[in-house]
């Protein structure tokens, strides 16, 4: 018989997958900020990979929350994102579009993140971890927040750059 699993289980292993995924983020963010065409989406990422840095230092402080080693566990999913992600920069290179492209694939990793975070905020809950409750909540508002910010990018300018 297969040995019990439980949330806790369940939360560590998402725990890992978004540690992993963030670690993945933190240096795939300057190679977006380098490609980015306008100021403003070039300072946006800038702004997120600093943002990310701490979002990678709260999931340190869950993992010692539950006492465990903070370890990372591959996620094919943000890999998978980031590669959609490098294809736009090789092959918007120069072009209109790219900074329109950009933006999406952003925001490809935000919806992921935020997917993640909200279920790891809900599980903490359920499980009785309100420290961890409050770090999620945290790093969620950023990715909230830089997924708007990103729309606000697409929408007053990107869009029309890449349609023009
Ligand atoms: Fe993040
Ligand atoms: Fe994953
Ligand atoms: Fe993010």
């Amino acid at each position: 018989m297969a040995a019990e699993k439980t949330l806790e289980d369940l939360f560590h292993d998402t725990l890992k997958d978004i540690y992993y995924a963030e670690k993945q983020i933190l240096k795939t963010l300057p190679k977006m900020a380098k490609a980015a065409q306008s100021a403003e989406l070039k300072a946006g990422f800038e702004q997120h990979a600093e943002e990310t840095e701490g979002q990678v230092e709260r999931l340190e402080q869950i993992f010692e929350l539950l006492g465990k080693p903070a370890r990372g566990k591959t996620c094919d999913a943000i890999l998978g994102i980031i590669e959609e992600g490098k294809e736009i920069m090789t092959e918007y290179k120069g072009t209109a579009a790219l900074d329109a492209g950009l933006v999406a694939a952003a925001q490809a990793v935000e919806h992921y993140e935020i997917a993640r975070y909200g279920t790891l905020k809900t599980w903490a809950s359920q499980l009785g971890m309100q420290d961890a409750v409050k770090l999620i909540d945290e790093t969620l508002a950023q990715e909230v927040a830089t997924d708007k910010k990103l729309t606000q990018v697409a929408e007053s300018s990107a869009n029309q750059k890449a349609a023009a």
